[in-house]
């Protein structure tokens, strides 16, 4: 008997690799989804396979899953800022109505519960790189706030589940991921970059360019959330490429892969955002032996091939 696995949010771009990746482990795969913001195209490569199965719904609202569930994956949450601004409501339900059902479910089934979480409960970290035990700087009335504060939240029933009913959890704290699947006007920085380069517009740098981030190419994180779902980690990992650049070089190594001349022009810096990000990744060196496999040069080709294709079908 194959073991099933529940992915919230799988028709997302996370959602719809990670029902790839537990489909290639061998396992049945229910992918959940309102499609609010993901992407039934994300999906539609696995309607044939018998180990499928995608269900349309809310899990905001009560979870019913017949039959034997072995492992939870929580992906289910507006996740680029623009979603999360005009989606407010929807952002702060989904990380706790969304995040209860869902360990409501895991309990029942005594099954396995994985929460993604984000380097976004850093908020704009004062610790630089970012380590699990920094507790973060987070605004909780600012318009990420509803993100930031829907995944802490979304942390603490996590855990709470794990020490007060026993259920088997995992947390993983997924940093900047870029790669096939996400969508073109999701409004990130990627995504926004390429089109505009692709199209032959003015690429948009909010502030002065000077923030950091730290970009992982999807494969990598998936193969490292695979690894901690099979671990027996309970405390929170970080799962990201150390790989840090301000964003400004990283429009300029968008507009040089491109090989355009587009004209980079400033905008406002958008309410907290923050200055820097990069992952400490020391924990899942240790507890999962992983490494990011994938320099942002390999990434960043694969991800244009993408892009293009995307753009010649829209
Ligand atoms: N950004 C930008 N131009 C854009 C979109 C985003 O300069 O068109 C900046 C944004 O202000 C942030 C960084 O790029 O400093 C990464 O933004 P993104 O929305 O990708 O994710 P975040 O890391 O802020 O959640």
């Amino acid at each position: 008997m194959k073991e099933v696995a529940v992915v919230t949010g799988g028709a997302g771009f996370l959602g719809s690799h990670l029902c790839d990746k537990l489909l290639e482990n061998g396992m049945k795969v229910i992918c959940m989804d309102n499609l609010l913001t993901g992407n039934i195209e994300n999906i539609e490569h696995l309607f044939g396979n018998e180990n499928f199965q995608f269900i349309k719904h809310d899990v905001t609202n009560f979870i019913h899953v017949p039959g034997r569930v072995d492992y939870i994956l929580h992906f289910a949450s507006p996740a680029s800022p623009i979603d999360y601004l005009q989606l407010p409501i929807q952002t702060l339900k989904v990380g706790s109505l969304g995040t209860h059902k869902a360990l409501g479910l895991a309990k029942e089934k005594k099954a396995r519960f994985l929460l993604a979480s984000t380097s976004e409960v850093y908020g704009d970290p004062e610790i630089h790189p970012q380590k699990e035990s920094y507790w973060g700087n987070v605004n909780p009335i600012g318009p990420r706030g509803v993100y930031d504060e829907a995944k802490r939240f979304a942390e603490a029933l996590t855990m709470a589940y794990h020490r007060y009913h026993g259920v088997q959890t995992r947390i993983v704290r997924i940093f900047n991921t870029y790669g096939p699947r996400m969508r073109l006007n999701d409004g990130r920085a990627l995504p926004a970059f390429f089109s505009q380069a692709l199209k032959g517009e003015d690429i948009t740098v909010f502030g002065d360019g000077s923030q950091t981030r730290s970009f992982t190419y999807v494969s990598d994180l998936i193969d490292g959330i695979f690894r901690l779902l099979m671990s027996n980690e309970t405390e929170p990992v970080n799962i990201g490429n150390p790989q840090e650049i301000t964003i400004l070089d990283f429009a300029k190594e968008i507009i040089e892969l491109i090989n355009t001349n587009c004209k980079i022009v400033f905008q406002d810096l958008p309410v907290d955002d923050p200055k820097v990000r990069q992952p400490d990744i020391s924990r899942a060196k240790e507890l999962l032996s992983w490494m990011p496999k994938v320099d942002r040069k390999i990434g960043l080709k694969l991800t244009l091939n993408y892009f293009q294709e995307k753009i010649k079908n829209s």
